[in-house]
């Protein structure tokens, strides 16, 4: 039994078997191949042998005639290893006598050298585990095919263990089969784990290397709401984890007794409990739990997963399916925020840096792009209470260029005769230090604010979103984000403009307290959410709430803030779940 930390993302445990993908994205399957195919399977063995043989070969003569013999010597160093007789009759002795399948062989065998290597302290004989493991790599690319393909053709429960997995990738998991993920990098508001939670599948990311540690087939635990996951568990753990799973799936069916009732404050003020998707599917599961409405359309995963560029008719499709799914509920559609992580090859941003081209500059570099899909939103108002929201605003000229397309979309609109509604509300995402700063001005020209904390924070603070290695410093509960959401909740306050805040903070118990009393009337959460966010809010009044913050607005770091928040929770509702 290996325990692992990471990062929880997705709530949820899962117990189930491991499919592994390395970070090639290769399978490394556990496969057991019956009796009376072992011969064909030695020579599967054989064939792909002769068939890396000859490409390291053809790469050495390629090496060696461009760059010089010198730089191709590593080639003939893989070759002798190709060629070690010993190695071989261990692969063989697997597939003959444990009827291991040939990739499982290559890869547990291979692995277990590189590690043998890797604990060198040679610095020269550990840096050759390199060469073991490009070798298992071009064995297994040659035995298993294209990578990462059969990821959509499962078909039975799994859980999937990878270096790391797209937003794209992870919004193509089949539901029905994937039952929770883990990833060697990835940070807390990545968009892989947004869409994690989205998708409601148990995840956690940024646990460091560890695959090769596990094989396809093993029995893994992956518990979301803690972040720890568990290789090879052993019987008294895999039962108090089922236990836990049946204990979950009780308190959920129990929360869903809170669907009818409002959200409401134990003095009666109405809180306005949204919903976030990323996908027109999710639309329905907002309902099904009973949201005001939308609070964020995350419009750009219409093009993640995608290669073609969706027109306009794709665009009208997917908002008129959410609006028609909301049944006269508002809907608030963000426009593309493309970039950063959400990368997509058609046309779009390959800028992976989130202070590079992405979002509303990307939009704004590409008008014909930004057109085509503010066409389609103001035909789908026609349906119903759609609101246009522009994400990462800095600066007032972007919100006016925003602006400016959009009247020009309206006049384009009259002359086609299409049927479309100019009657929409323009907001704004407040996900910018330099937004917060010139709010102002901002709340002078658009109807509605929402805070978006995931990119607030990354920003505020100098950390990267997405990346492990400072994920501990990617704090919801830092002292200089709680003034940012102040001054923006005050600033709204001076004009009586909405303001609500969607980011992943919005969905998590420990902040429901701290948002009501900052003067948040308006949360948009993961649908997940839903439930334990309105049992908070009934649990509570407004008057805690506003003691809750004034407090913790004069406290000066974040660690303290958080466990006061927690402390806070727990008096009013003792037996809250201890979320993220
Ligand atoms: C945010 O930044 O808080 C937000 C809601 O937008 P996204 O997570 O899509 O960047
Ligand atoms: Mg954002």
């Amino acid at each position: 039994m290996q325990k692992l930390q990471g990062i929880a993302v997705s709530p949820g445990v899962a117990v189930g078997e491991a499919f592994v993908l390395d970070n090639e994205g290769f399978r490394i399957p556990r496969r057991f191949v019956a009796r009376d195919a072992v011969d064909s399977e030695l020579d599967r063995l054989n064939r792909a042998f002769e068939e890396t043989r000859a490409q390291t070969e053809s790469h050495r003569d390629t090496v060696a005639r461009e760059l010089g013999p010198q730089y191709a010597a590593i080639f003939d160093a893989h070759l002798q290893m190709l060629g070690d007789a010993r190695l071989r009759a261990e692969l063989d002795e697997s597939i003959r006598v444990r009827h291991y399948s040939p990739e499982y062989a290559v890869s547990r065998v291979l692995r277990r050298y590189a590690r043998v290597f890797q604990s060198l302290e040679s610095s020269f004989l550990a840096e050759r585990s390199n060469d073991i493991v490009d070798i298992e790599r071009r064995l297994l690319r040659v035995l298993l095919g294209k990578p990462r393909e059969e990821l959509s053709n499962l078909t039975s429960p799994v859980l999937i263990l990878a270096y790391n997995l797209t937003p794209s990738e992870t919004a193509a998991l089949d539901r029905r089969f994937v039952m929770g993920f883990v990833t060697e990098i990835g940070g807390a508001a990545g968009h892989t784990a947004i869409v994690a939670e989205g998708m409601e599948i148990p995840a956690v990311v940024g646990t460091g290397p560890f695959l090769n540690d596990v094989s396809g087939g093993d029995l893994v635990i992956v518990d979301g709401n803690s972040g720890l996951v568990i290789l090879q568990p052993d019987e008294e753990t895999i039962a108090r984890y089922r236990f836990e799973v049946e204990q979950e799936r009780r308190r959920h069916e129990k929360l869903e007794e809170l669907r009818d009732v409002p959200a409401e404050t134990l003095d009666g003020t109405r809180i306005h409990l949204m919903g976030n998707i990323e996908f027109p599917s999710e639309a329905p599961h907002c309902l099904e739990r009973a949201v005001d409405g939308i609070g964020l359309y995350r419009t750009e995963f219409l093009y993640l997963g995608s290669d073609a560029v969706p027109g306009e008719e794709d665009h009208y499709k997917a908002y008129a399916d959410v609006v028609q799914a909301m049944q006269g509920r508002p809907v608030v559609i963000r426009t593309l925020d493309l970039g950063a992580d959400k990368l997509w090859g058609g046309n779009g941003s390959q800028d992976s840096s989130p202070l590079g081209l992405r979002s509303i500059r990307l939009s704004l570099r590409n008008v014909p792009l930004f057109k085509t899909q503010l066409r389609a939103l103001l035909r789908a108002a026609a349906l119903g209470e759609v609101h246009i929201m522009f994400p990462l605003i800095s600066s007032l000229h972007e919100l006016r260029q925003a602006k400016m397309i959009l009247a020009d979309v309206v006049d384009d609109l009259v002359e086609s005769g299409l049927p479309f509604s100019r009657n929409v509300k323009v907001g704004m995402m407040v996900e910018v230090p330099s937004a917060v700063i010139m709010l102002d001005q901002f709340v002078e020209e658009v109807d509605f604010l929402s805070i978006g904390t995931n990119d607030l924070i990354q920003y505020t603070l100098a950390v990267d979103r997405g990346n492990k290695d400072v994920a501990d410093l990617y704090s919801s509960s830092d002292p200089a984000l709680l003034r940012l959401i102040d001054m923006t909740i005050r600033a709204a306050e001076r004009r009586n403009l909405p303001v609500s805040l969607c980011g992943q903070m919005s969905g998590s118990t420990t902040y429901t307290m701290l948002l009501l009393g900052l003067g948040l009337r308006c949360l948009s959460v993961p649908p997940s959410a839903v439930y334990e966010i309105k049992r908070v809010i009934r649990s509570v009044t407004v008057e805690q709430c506003r003691a809750t913050a004034a407090r913790a607005l004069t406290m000066e770091n974040a660690r303290n803030i958080r466990n006061f928040l927690k402390e806070e929770l727990k008096k009013v509702l003792p037996e809250s779940h201890d979320d993220r």
